[in-house]
């Protein structure tokens, strides 16, 4: 599972789950839009506006899914009810791994429920360049005993589990930087996939 609030997806979300799919070996990466993300203002296009774009920046890549769950659920979107039913439809026994950028990580403490996400999953994050910092210390605890320095020891359990990850191409895009972009008219070519800036372009997303 990757979430994200994915406005708009960029191509440092995209190289990552195609990165991660190989290097953790998995069936499939599920790339779910978040329809109100609990922790960040309100996104600046619609739910549906972003999973269109999101649509458009997987195309036909293999092993990459855009997945619409959490846009049917009304009120906060939180990761464990995500989770909940991707356990409930892989079943007990399957490796689930809930992917974040180290940024999202920092905050893993505040989020509802953190222990349960364990309970549903391994969490693997991926460094960021642009993105460093010490861990707070409320993190530190709740990782206590969870970490695993090779992914071939998250294959033992279906959950449970933190990984660190440095994946080949680390990107230093962000898609504050792409809106900010594109509302001043400047360049967002080569950060975007060439569908997803077409289609903002043509549709006048994020223009101020
Ligand atoms: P914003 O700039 O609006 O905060 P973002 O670029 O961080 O957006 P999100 O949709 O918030 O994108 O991120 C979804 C997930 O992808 C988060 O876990 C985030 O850490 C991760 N992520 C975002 N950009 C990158 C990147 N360039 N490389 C690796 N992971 C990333």
């Amino acid at each position: 599972m990757f979430g994200g609030t994915f406005d708009p997806v960029h191509l440092g979300h995209l190289r990552s789950a195609v990165e991660l799919h190989e290097a953790l070996a998995l069936d499939r990466v599920h790339m779910i839009p978040a329809a109100a993300p609990p922790l960040r203002g309100k996104p600046q296009v619609s739910a549906d506006q972003r999973l269109e774009l999101l649509r458009l920046g997987i195309g036909d890549t293999p092993g990459l899914v855009a997945d619409p769950r959490e846009l049917s659920r009304s009120g906060p979107s939180y990761s464990a009810d995500t989770l909940a039913t991707l356990r409930e439809e892989y079943g007990r026994e399957a490796r689930i791994v809930m992917v974040l950028g180290f940024d999202a990580f920092l905050r893993l403490a505040e989020w509802r429920d953190p222990g349960r996400l364990f309970a549903l999953a391994h969490l693997v994050v991926i460094d960021r360049p642009d993105h460093l910092a010490e861990l707070p210390s409320p993190l530190v605890e709740l990782l206590t005993g969870r970490e695993v320095a090779t992914s071939q020891e998250l294959m033992r359990k279906p959950a449970g589990h933190l990984l660190r990850l440095s994946l080949p191409s680390r990107m230093a895009i962000s898609a504050t930087e792409v809106r900010c972009r594109l509302a001043g008219g400047a360049s967002v070519r080569y950060l975007l996939p060439e569908a997803v800036e077409a289609h903002a372009l043509a549709h006048g997303l994020y223009r101020d």
